[in-house]
């Protein structure tokens, strides 16, 4: 069974290597960031709620976030695995998420810390130049990471569940290491 939560500072590679690993083993990616902007774009209530959070690098209010995933893990295409990516972002998140999968008897799960150094996610984020890629809010998104979801680390380190890549290194070399450290 194929269920994973990545967890890691933005510009770590959590998008790219989730999408890598979702294909792979034919499970849906499910990023929240790729859905909030997906809303945004439509201008959807929940998209219009979420903008000016997401414009300024600080977290989405965890109500709206964990509605949004307990309708997507109630989906049937996600019965046999997921990748979540950027959810949960918060002990709060990550206690819902934790009951969720218990009523949903999939609480089976491995945790991928992908690591970097701030230096190398900052200059990959300004070369990427999404729209809260701009330098100030790619500061407040660390400062928002530091604070509220590097305590995740220690978290799922607790309940065992963790494995640590080495996000700096080349995309491939991301993934090489990766596949190595979920078949161990
Ligand atoms: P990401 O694409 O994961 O970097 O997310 C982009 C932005 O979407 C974040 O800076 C937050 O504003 C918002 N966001 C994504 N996932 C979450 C989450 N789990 N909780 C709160 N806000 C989120």
């Amino acid at each position: 069974m194929t269920r994973f939560i990545f967890l890691g500072p933005p510009g770590a590679g959590k998008g790219t290597q989730a999408k890598i690993l979702a294909d792979d083993s034919h499970i849906p990616h499910i990023s929240t960031g790729d859905i909030l902007r997906a809303a945004l774009k439509e201008k959807t209530p929940l998209g219009v709620k979420a903008q000016g959070y997401m414009d300024r690098g600080e977290l989405v209010p965890d109500d709206l976030v964990q509605d949004m995933v307990k309708e997507r893990l109630n989906q049937d295409e996600t019965k046999s695995g997921w990748i979540l990516d950027g959810f949960p972002r918060t002990v709060k998140q990550a206690t819902f998420l934790s009951s969720l999968l218990q009523e949903l008897n999939q609480s089976q799960v491995k945790v991928i810390n992908l690591d970097a150094p701030d230096n190398v996610v900052v200059s990959r984020l300004l070369e990427r130049g999404r729209k809260d890629d701009a330098e100030d809010v790619i500061r407040r998104r660390l400062e928002v990471y530091r604070s509220d979801t590097a305590p995740l680390i220690d978290y799922y380190q607790q309940q065992k569940l963790l494995v640590v890549v080495n996000g700096d290194q080349s995309p491939e070399g991301v993934t090489t290491a990766l596949k190595a450290a979920i078949s161990s």
